[in-house]
C-alpha cells in the first residue's frame, strides 16, 4: 500500500466547517488504486493535508472510496486526471442520499416497532436503548441460558451491557468466545450483525448446540453508545465515527478503535484531535475502551476468540496491526479465518479478503483486536462487513442479507475454534 493512501486514510477529517445540509452536494468517487506512481502518490498526499474537503472511506486493496467537499471536486477531478487515474462517481449527492434514508428509517421504526418479545427482526437498525432492552427481555425470557450484565457506562453514561449466552447446561468456566460491535458509530450494520448473532445463539440452540456445549459467548453489541445514538439522530450527523467525549477546546471524540494500551498512538494513529483516527489524550482515556479491556482481561484465560465487527470491507483480519510483522502462530489465525471465508464464499458468493490488519488494509496501532490477541486470546479478528449505501450506510432493505451472511461467518469460524481449542 503507497504512502498516499496511508496519508489519506489516517487524515480522515471532520469536515466540521459547513454546519447546516452539512453533506449537501458532496460526492463520493471510487478510484482503482492498483496501478499508482510515486508522482501520483505524492501529489494526493498533499491534496489529502487539505483535510477540511476529503474523506477516504476505505482503503487496503479495495479501490479508495473518497469523499469530496462541492468546493474541491473540479480540483479532485483535475487531479484524477491529470494522472490518469480512473475513477467513477459513485454517490452524486450525499446529503440527499442520507435525507432519503432517514425519511425511509422513520416509517420503518413506525412500521416494526420493538415489542418487549425479545425478538429484534431484521427489518432495520435499532437503537442503544432498543438493543439493551432486547438482551434483557432475553434474558427474563430465558433464566437459565442468557445472563445480563452491565459492565460500564459510556462518556454520556448510556449503560453498558454484556449478554452472555450459554446452553443451560450450569457448567461453569467453559471456554468463551467474547464479540463486540459498535466501536465506529456510523458503521450500523455492525451492532445489527450482533443482534442477529445473539438471536441465532439463544433461539435457534438446535442448529447451534456445538457452539455452546464447551463453550460460552459473551457480547457487546455496542461498544461506543454516544457515538452510535449521535448518528442516529439527522443526517447531519449521520457519518460520525469516534466517541462523544470532548477531545480539545475545537473537536469532540477520540477513535476508540485507536485508543488501547499495546503500541498506543504509534503508526496509523492521529494525534489531531479533530482527526478522526485521534487515539485521544493518553491510552484508555475513553470509558469505552476501559471497558472493553476490562473484559478482554477478564475472560483472557478462557477466551479463545476476540471478534469485533466493524465495516466496511470485505476483510478478516488478524494481528498485527500495529506492524507488518506477522504473530507466530499466524497459521492458527489463517486457519480460522479460512473457515470464515470458505463458508462465507459457498453460501453468498461474498468474496472476503483475509490477512493480517497492516498487511491488508492499513497499520492502526492501539486497536482491540491486538490487544485482546496480546492478552490472551489465540484468536483476535476484526470483521470488516462488505460496503452498502455509500459504503457505511447500507439501507435498511440491505439488512437481512447481510447479517445472515456475517452469521454464516462467524459460526464457520466459531466451529473451527471449538475444533482447534476443546475444553482443556
Ligand atoms: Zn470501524
Amino acid at each position: 500500500m503507497g504512502v498516499l493512501w496511508i496519508v489519506l486514510a489516517l487524515s480522515c477529517l471532520g469536515l466540521t466547517e459547513v454546519q447546516s445540509n452539512k453533506y449537501e452536494g458532496f460526492k463520493i468517487y471510487e478510484v482503482q488504486t492498483k496501478a499508482r506512481t510515486a508522482a501520483m502518490d505524492q501529489a494526493l498526499s498533499e491534496l489529502a493535508k487539505n483535510e477540511s474537503y476529503y474523506e477516504v472511506f476505505s482503503s487496503g486493496s479495495q479501490p479508495a472510496r473518497i469523499m469530496v467537499h462541492p468546493e474541491e471536486q473540479v480540483n479532485f477531478v483535475q487531479l484524477m486526471d491529470g494522472h490518469s487515474l480512473s475513477y467513477k462517481v459513485l454517490n452524486n449527492n450525499v446529503g440527499f442520499t442520507l435525507r432519503r434514508q432517514f425519511a425511509r428509517n422513520r416509517i420503518l421504526r413506525n412500521r416494526f416497532p420493538y415489542t418487549g418479545n425479545g425478538r429484534l427482526g431484521t427489518e432495520r437498525f435499532y437503537s442503544h436503548g432498543e438493543i439493551n432492552q432486547f438482551i434483557e427481555d432475553l434474558a427474563e425470557e430465558h433464566p437459565r441460558r442468557v445472563f445480563v450484565k452491565t459492565v460500564g457506562k459510556s462518556y454520556e453514561r448510556r449503560l453498558m451491557k454484556t449478554v452472555t449466552i450459554t446452553n443451560g447446561d450450569g457448567r461453569r468456566n467453559k471456554n468463551v468466545i467474547f464479540v463486540d460491535g459498535g466501536f465506529h458509530a456510523r458503521e450500523w450494520i455492525s451492532p445489527a450483525a450482533v443482534v442477529y448473532l445473539i438471536d441465532e445463539l439463544v433461539n435457534n440452540l438446535a442448529d447451534n448446540a456445538d457452539l455452546l456445549m464447551d463453550y460460552d459467548w459473551v457480547i457487546l453489541p455496542v461498544v461506543n453508545p454516544d457515538g452510535y445514538e449521535y448518528t442516529q439522530l439527522s443526517e447531519e450527523t449521520r457519518m460520525w465515527r469516534k466517541t462523544r467525549k470532548p477531545s480539545s477546546p475545537d473537536c469532540i471524540g477520540t477513535d476508540p478503535n485507536r485508543n488501547f494500551d499495546f503500541h498506543w498512538n504509534e503508526e496509523g494513529a492521529s494525534e489531531d484531535p479533530c482527526d478522526q483516527t485521534y487515539a485521544g489524550s493518553k491510552a484508555f482515556s475513553e470509558p469505552e475502551a476501559v471497558v472493553v479491556s476490562d473484559l478482554i482481561h477478564s475472560y483472557a484465560d478462557r477466551g479463545k476468540m476476540y471478534l469485533t465487527l466493524h465495516s466496511y470491507g470485505p476483510y478478516i483480519l488478524y494481528p498485527w496491526g500495529w506492524s507488518s510483522d506477522l504473530p507466530d502462530t499466524v497459521d492458527d489465525l489463517h486457519e480460522v479465518a479460512k473457515a470464515g471465508f470458505d463458508a462465507i464464499l459457498e453460501a453468498t458468493g461474498t468474496l472476503y479478503e483475509i490477512g493480517s490488519s497492516t498487511n491488508v488494509l492499513y497499520v492502526a496501532a492501539g486497536a482491540s483486536d491486538d490487544y485482546a490477541f496480546n492478552a490472551g486470546f489465540p484468536i483476535s479478528f476484526t470483521m470488516e462487513l462488505p460496503p452498502g449505501g455509500t459504503g457505511f450506510d447500507p439501507p435498511a432493505s440491505a439488512i437481512d442479507q447481510m447479517v445472515k451472511e456475517t452469521w454464516v461467518g462467524i459460526a464457520a469460524m466459531a466451529r473451527k475454534v471449538v475444533q482447534k481449542y476443546p475444553l482443556a
